[in-house]
Parts: C-alpha cells; sequence; structure tokens
C-alpha cells in the first residue's frame, strides 16, 4: 500500500514538473530525471549533504558478530540513518558474512530510512573484485592479473556476471570495481588487481567487466552497478609503494591511462572512483581539470564520482594541500566529488553544511551531486524495492559458478618453462610436494578474499583445496610426500635438512613458492626479487638433485633469476582463485593442456623494469659488450607454453594498404600440429616504423582464444583500421600518421601501408 501511495506521489510530481517545464527550450528531461529534480525540490540541506555521506558499517553497527538475527543497536542505526541521512555504507574490513546476514543488514538499514522524510533508500557498495569476496562461501575467480593471462574477454564478462548475482543475492547493488589502472609498475602492491601492463587488455577486460556487471538493466536482479576506479595515474607510484606519488607526462597519461576510462564511460558504467594518490603533485580528489574538464567535459560521464577512503581528509592530513579539514572539504566537493567515503565520522556532513551556508560550496554543486546519486537509486530499482530481492536470493552459489571459477583459472594458468617435456608429470609417480604455497588458501586467492587483506585461513570453504591436497586427490595420497606447512611465515617450510630426507624417495619436487595474500599499503615491497628465504629453499630443493617444477602463486612477478636456470619446469597460476589449486593439478598432471600468456613483461633483474611496449631506445648495448643490446626479460609479454605445437600460416591481408577509414581484414591460419587439443591466444601486434614521437617497438591491437584440436587448422580474422593503430602525438591528439606499419602475429609479419 505504502509503495501505491509513494508512486502516485511521484506521478503528482511528475505532472507538476512537466507543466512546469512545457514551454522552455532545455532538452527533454528522462522520466527518472524528472523524479529526482522533484524530490530534490523536496529535500532540505542536511538530507542532501546526508546522501553525499558513505560510512562503513562498522560505524553504523558497531557490534562484532553479525549473523541473519544480529539486531542492529537502535540507537546506532536509527543516529546513522535518521538523524544524519546517510547516503551510503561500505562494506566492513576484517570479515565476511553469510550471504543471509548481509540480507538482514541491508533490510534493517533499509528499514530505518523508513523513518526519513522521504524514504530515500541506502545505497550499500561492496568491493567484490574477484567474486563476491566479502561474503562467506562465494566464488573467487582469478584475480584481474590471471583473467588478462587468459586472453579470454567472454571468461571475463562471465566471471563478472556470476559476481554480479552473488552480491545481489546479499542485497547489495554496488560494486566497487572494475580496477581499470594499468599495471606498469609490477612493486605497487596492486598490481595483481590490474589486467597488466597493456592498455588495450585492461580496456577490453575492464569493458567486459563492466557488461557483466550492469547488464542491460540496473534494476535487474543479476545486476550490479560497477564502479571504474581509481581515476587516475593511481597505479604509477614513482616509488612503487601504495598511495605514493606518480608522476606522469601527459602522452602517457593519454596514451596509457585514460583511454580504458572513456571507454568504459562509453559503456555506460554508472560510478568511478578517484585516485587516492597524487598525479604531478596534485591529489587526485582536488584534480579539477581531471575530474571537470577530461571527465564530466571530454568524456561525458554522468554518474556518480565517489572518493576513497578517507581521502577527503586526507588533502588536510596526508597530502597537506588544505590548511584544515573544511578547506579540505570545500576542495574536493568543488572539483567534483559527488560522494565522500569518509568513512568513520560524520565531520565530512558538518562541515559540508557550514560551507554551503557560508556560500563556499554552492547549492546547485550539492544538486548536481545529489541528483547523481538520486538517479543512481532510481536506476537500480532501490526506490521500487529496497529489501534483497527474493528472486536473487537463488542466484548465490550455484554449482555451474565452480566450473567457471575452474575453467578461468586453467585459462590463466601459464607454462613458462618445460625442459625436455617434464611435464605433464606421470601419475604413478611419487611426488614431493613444499614450498610456503603449497598449503595454504591464501596464496591461492590474495587479496579481497573474504578479507581485506585474505589471510584469515579460517574463512576458506573446507571443501575447497589447497594445491597438496589437489595433487593428493589427483594422484592418491600414497603417491605425494607432503613436506608443506601452512604459513607463509612458517619456519618448518624452510628446514632444508628436512627437504634432504623427504626427496629421497620422490622422483619430482613440486616446489610452491610465491606471494602470501596482500592488499593495498601492507603489501608493500622494497624489492622485486623473491624472497631471500624462498630463494634459499629453491637452492636447497635444486640440490636434491630431484627434477624440481616450481608453481608460483604471486600477485606479481618476483624476480627468480638467480636459480631458476636450474629449474625444470615452471607453472605461474598468478593468484588463481578458489579453483586454483585444482587447475595447477590439471596442468602438472595432464588433465588440462595449459594456454594461459603473460599479461606482463616478468625481468630477469630489478633494474631492468621495461614493458613490452618500450621505446626502441630504452634497449641499450652493454658498454663491456658482454650482455647483448637486446631485450631480455626472463620471459616476454604474451609467453606461454603448451603441451601441444602451433604453427600459421603467412598473414593475410585483405588489403596492403588501409586508406582513411576504411577496415581492412587481416587472417592467418592456425594448425594444432601436435597431438594434444589445446587453445591458443593469437595476438595481432602493429609496429609503427618512424612516427613522429619516438614508437614504441611493437604494440598489441587485438587478441582471440581459439581452440583446435589435434591435427585442426583454423583461420583467425582480425577487422584493422587506422584508429587501431593511433598513438598519441605532442599536441595531445590521437592521431594515426601515414607510413608503414609492420603487423606481426605469432613468428609471421607483413607489412602494410596507411595512407590518409
Ligand atoms: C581502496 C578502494 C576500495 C575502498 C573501499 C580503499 O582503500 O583503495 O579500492 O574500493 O578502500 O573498500
Amino acid at each position: 500500500m505504502k509503495f501505491f501511495f509513494q508512486s502516485l506521489f511521484f506521478i503528482f510530481l511528475f505532472c507538476l514538473t512537466v507543466t512546469s517545464c512545457s514551454d522552455t527550450k532545455k532538452p527533454i528531461k528522462s522520466k527518472t530525471d524528472i523524479k529526482v529534480d522533484s524530490l530534490l525540490k523536496l529535500m532540505s540541506l542536511e538530507e542532501k549533504v546526508g546522501q553525499m555521506t558513505q560510512l562503513t558499517l562498522n560505524k553504523v553497527f558497531r557490534t562484532k558478530e553479525i549473523t541473519e538475527h544480529t539486531v542492529i543497536p537502535k540507537k546506532n542505526l536509527e543516529n546513522s540513518i535518521v538523524k544524519y541521512n546517510i547516503g551510503s555504507v561500505l562494506n566492513s574490513v576484517n570479515h565476511a558474512l553469510e550471504a543471509g546476514a548481509w540480507r538482514n543488514v541491508i533490510t534493517q538499514l533499509q528499514n530505518a530510512t523508513k523513518k526519513t522524510p522521504h524514504n530515500i533508500p541506502v545505497l550499500y557498495g561492496i568491493d567484490a573484485i574477484h567474486g563476491a569476496g566479502y561474503t562467506l562461501n562465494a566464488t573467487l575467480f582469478p584475480h584481474n592479473i590471471g583473467m588478462a593471462a587468459t586472453r579470454n574477454d567472454a571468461l571475463v564478462k562471465q566471471a563478472a556476471q556470476i559476481t554480479a548475482k552473488e552480491v545481489r543475492a546479499s542485497g547489495i547493488r554496488w560494486n566497487f570495481d572494475p580496477v581499470l589502472d594499468v599495471g606498469r609498475q609490477q612493486l605497487w602492491s596492486r598490481f595483481p588487481e590490474t589486467f597488466g601492463e597493456d592498455v588495450t587488455l585492461v580496456t577490453n577486460m575492464g569493458i567486459e567487466t563492466i557488461k557483466g556487471y550492469e547488464g542491460d538493466d540496473l534494476k535487474s536482479v543479476n545486476s550490479v552497478a560497477s564502479c571504474m576506479k581509481h581515476f587516475v595515474g593511481y597505479s604509477a607510484p614513482k616509488s612503487g609503494k601504495d598511495r605514493t606519488p606518480a608522476y606522469l607526462s601527459d602522452i602517457e597519461l593519454w596514451e596509457y591511462y585514460l583511454p580504458q576510462f572513456k571507454a568504459a564511460v562509453n559503456a555506460g558504467a554508472a560510478t568511478i572512483m578517484i585516485n587516492s594518490g597524487t598525479l604531478n603533485g596534485v591529489p587526485g580528489h582536488a584534480n579539477e581539470y581531471l575530474l571537470k574538464t577530461v571527465l564530466r567535459d571530454q568524456f561525458k560521464f554522468k554518474g556518480v564520482a565517489v572518493s576513497d577512503w578517507e581521502d577527503i581528509i586526507r588533502l588536510h592530513t596526508k597530502h597537506k594541500i588544505a590548511k584544515t579539514p573544511k578547506e579540505a572539504v570545500k576542495i574536493a566537493v568543488n572539483a567534483g566529488i559527488d560522494m565522500s567515503m569518509v568513512p568513520s565520522n560524520y565531520s565530512f556532513y558538518h562541515l559540508l553544511i557550514e560551507l554551503v551556508n557560508a556560500g563556499e560550496v554552492s547549492m546547485q554543486r550539492i544538486d548536481e551531486a545529489v541528483g547523481r546519486i538520486l538517479k543512481l537509486k532510481f536506476d537500480l530499482g532501490l526506490f521500487d524495492n529496497p529489501y534483497p530481492e527474493k528472486e536473487a536470493i537463488d542466484l548465490f552459489g550455484q554449482e555451474s559458478y565452480k566450473n567457471a571459477a575452474l575453467e578461468a583459472a586453467r585459462e590463466s594458468v601459464t607454462l613458462l618453462k618445460n625442459t625436455d617435456h617434464i611435464l605433464p608429470l606421470s601419475k604413478n609417480k611419487k611426488v614431493l610436494v613444499m614450498g610456503p604455497g603449497a598449503n595454504s588458501h591464501a596464496c591461492l586467492n590474495g587479496c579481497w578474499s573474504y578479507t581485506w587483506q585474505g589471510q584469515r585461513e579460517d574463512l576458506y570453504p573446507e571443501q575447497e583445496v589447497t594445491i597438496v591436497q589437489a595433487i593428493q586427490e589427483k594422484i592418491g595420497t600414497k603417491n605425494v610426500i607432503d613436506g608443506s606447512f601452512s604459513d607463509f611465515k612458517n619456519p618448518k617450510n624452510f628446514k632444508t635438512d628436512l627437504i634432504n630426507k623427504n626427496a629421497k624417495n620422490a622422483d619430482y619436487i613440486v616446489l610452491c613458492l610465491g606471494e602470501n595474500a596482500y592488499a593495498e599499503s601492507p603489501g608493500s615491497i622494497d624489492d622485486l626479487t623473491l624472497d631471500a628465504n624462498q630463494i634459499e629453499l629453491a637452492k636447497a630443493a635444486i640440490e636434491t638433485g630431484k627434477p624440481v617444477i616450481l608453481v608460483m602463486t604471486e600477485g606479481r612477478p618476483r624476480i627468480v633469476s638467480s636459480f631458476v636456470d636450474n629449474i625444470a619446469g615452471v607453472l605461474q597460476a598468478y593468484w588463481p582463485g578458489s579453483q586454483g589449486a585444482n587447475a595447477i593439478a590439471d596442468v602438472l598432471f595432464g588433465d588440462y593442456n595449459p594456454n594461459g600468456i603473460l599479461p606482463y613483461t616478468y625481468p630477469r633483474a630489478t633494474g631492468d623494469l621495461l614493458t613490452y611496449d618500450h621505446k626502441f631506445s630504452e634497449t641499450h648495448k652493454d658498454l663491456k659488450g658482454n650482455k647483448p643490446a637486446v631485450f631480455y626479460p626472463q620471459w616476454e609479454f604474451g609467453f606461454g607454453l603448451s603441451y601441444t605445437t602451433f604453427s600459421f600460416g603467412e598473414i593475410q591481408v585483405s588489403s596492403k594498404e588501409i586508406q582513411g577509414n576504411e577496415t581492412i581484414k587481416i587472417s592467418i591460419s592456425v594448425t594444432n600440429s601436435g597431438k594434444r587439443d589445446g587453445k591458443k591466444a593469437i595476438e595481432l601486434y602493429s609496429k609503427d616504423e618512424y612516427a613522429s614521437i619516438a614508437p614504441s617497438v611493437k604494440r598489441l591491437r587485438k587478441y582471440k582464444k581459439i581452440a583446435l584440436k589435434a591435427g585442426e587448422t583454423k583461420t583467425v580474422t582480425f577487422q584493422l583500421n587506422a584508429k587501431d593503430m593511433s598513438f598519441v602525438n605532442q599536441q595531445l591528439q590521437r592521431v594515426t600518421e601515414p607510413g608503414n606499419f609492420r603487423l606481426i602475429i605469432g613468428n609471421k609479419q607483413t607489412v602494410i601501408n596507411y595512407v590518409k
């Protein structure tokens, strides 16, 4: 009944507004815009500023355990929702909830809004960046860095669709994802959250993620609003440490950091989160040029811009560009921040009201920000039904999701070395499984996995296995010598006398090294080299004389050059998620033919951190003449082996010349010339031979994943136009200059010409 009267109320307001606008020349407004305008007219300044305020659940809830039945203390709830009218709440940090407990939380928050003047529902936001990471038993997929290794856009979209369902089943409708930061600084602790070092990969996979989350309609029980982040330059800290300054030339910014945001805006992303750090000295939350001129005027973004955690306060406390907390609020709101992730007090609320009353922030700016927030709430269907939807509940935890997570993990695993075809291993031999990664869930799932840091082993579902358990299931416990101890810090993992004893009866050693889970600043490191104790362990394993297979579960590439030449086989598994251990065992013992390829350049030395698309002049001759004057990383971007072999025909082009805007077809036949069925990522690179600014040695332009049966041949065709081969010039225009372009697919090349 209440909804009936609410609807009547909006129809009435709608009619009023239409009449009053009928003779103006303003663009015709959508029904939602009209509802938003009408509601704005009824709201007080306090209510509006409340809508712009986002608090953490801990602040609202202030109680430890949350179950399906926990009752939020009335005082806390009414203080936040009724007194301050806060518009949004975000996830907690150290523990995950059952989906039912989430629904309980959401229901109580929405119940409280019924006591507010206009019943404006609360918008709950969560970080579900590789699955619904704060919900117990949710499906966790590989992190983006692994998804990028699949080169399979369809898998990326499917993972996002499943995540959207599991988030919405908890009654939550806003996901702070995708991370669109490009991963060109490998020290950065959020590197695993990126789709790697190439902007085409980041753009394509970012868009697929947004499509997967948002679907065609945010009202659908299959959808959640996405949040592209972090705008912009966050991923390029000069020191490599999280939330430290980035310095990027305009050309770099427009070439590698902004295109994905523009494409994501065009794909309809509903919201955006702002960079916590500074770019060229200006904090992201104060950068009016980027937030207004670029994001709003040029990219035409219409959605909500939310601050990152505490970042308005930090304009005063950390970045020191605001003399007072109040000035910080003024700078950020005037620069274009619509919602403040405050998140632990009401300072933003009080200060913003004071600023508006003093005329230092205009009412127009407040209405613009609140209008965007209300529109999002209407678009998400929160005004129709703010409660967890019954139809959404069954969408949690379906059996098929596990298969999707397994498939994604399998396609991500990247075989980097396979001396004398040591892999796949026989299932009838004895294997010593050891190393700190062998018996840990955290190093399979990484950050944002049931907790922020992902390190609480007790929260991982019982039925999910670690690497040693997956190998035991695969080849039987009698064939496995378990030399592993849970926890990366456990000294028992590094005892060399134990290795010698265990190795005596083993035919092979599977050595699991890499990184334990970490997120954000706690994951900052000083050195990309693998930890010294792990290197020592690897050397001890090698010294046993048994063939060693290295399995790496790691968010960033940790340098292994001091010992890897003596390792027989290397699998890079990234942080592969809940089915990661099964995927690793499948590849090790030949039940799956690996096809992941590197989404970054794996460095050989800490002083040689080039990306694949470096400039010609970035490789240099060693003055002593000892080293080759070439690019020599440990493994190149795009590298990954298979248990079968593929051969390529010559590249066929529908025309040797591209004129103006025309599109040509580039085809190549690919044959599985080996004895096993397999998948293969086919990549098309272009090389601009001469250009007005130094061109990159090559750039990835297109890619496709194909499946080929043993002996089968398929033709892969790409469409290519001049825009696909463009770059940002000195005037910051995206141009393609006439001339020759070399096209490269696998070991084949051809040259085409572009004429204006
Ligand atoms: C991170 C964001 C995240 C937010 C909310 C911040 O510390 O930088 O990526 O969305 O917390 O959890």
